[in-house]
């Protein structure tokens, strides 16, 4: 899939301007291992530029629905997601902006004038999945004898799995101490 890019305005140039920018893109799949999100409808972006003089500062959401699988079932899950951007872009031919704060971070703009929308889409949404994607916070998951999923199905392992037979610890009730 090709990257898409937001040419800007000759105008967002002049120190102080400002720019509204919305529109939707196809985004490739994120692959943040063991996850993979899968984008079926293209994703929103509604990004507010400041140029602060050396530097174009993005600001704004990219809202996506995240297609991927519960980490516990493996059943797919939909996530609505509004992630949050905030970027900044050098602008070339300027003295790089001083700054207090050393966790910023500059991105190069694409041929001088342009932004890579996938990038930046990507990169917003990268920070805003969760930790674990579950289908919902009581999924059952598969059982890990017969791979049923116990959310659609029961099983009859549960009893066995509380048999003493399979459990490490089931001779220390048989040691006798004197
Ligand atoms: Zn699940
Ligand atoms: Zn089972």
């Amino acid at each position: 899939m090709e990257h898409q890019y937001l040419s800007l305005p000759e105008s967002l140039f002049e120190t102080s301007a400002v720019g509204d920018f919305r529109g939707e893109i196809p985004l490739p799949d994120i692959t943040m291992t063991p996850d993979v999100y899968h984008f079926a409808r293209p994703v929103r972006y509604d990004l507010f530029i400041t140029n602060t003089g050396g530097a174009l500062l993005v600001t704004g959401t990219v809202s996506a629905a995240a297609e991927t699988s519960c980490a516990r079932c493996l059943d797919p899950v939909t996530l609505d997601m509004d992630a949050e951007v905030e970027a900044y872009y050098l602008i070339p031919g300027k003295d790089e902006p001083i700054t207090e704060d050393e966790e910023i971070e500059y991105d190069q703009l694409v041929e001088g004038k342009k932004i890579d929308l996938t990038e930046l889409c990507q990169a917003s949404l990268a920070l805003a999945f969760p930790y674990i994607t579950l289908c919902s916070d009581d999924c059952k998951g598969l059982c890990p004898q017969c791979g049923k999923n116990l959310n659609h199905e029961t099983c009859d392992c549960a009893v066995e799995e509380a048999d003493d037979s399979t459990n490490p610890f089931a001779v220390l009730k048989d040691l006798k101490f004197d």
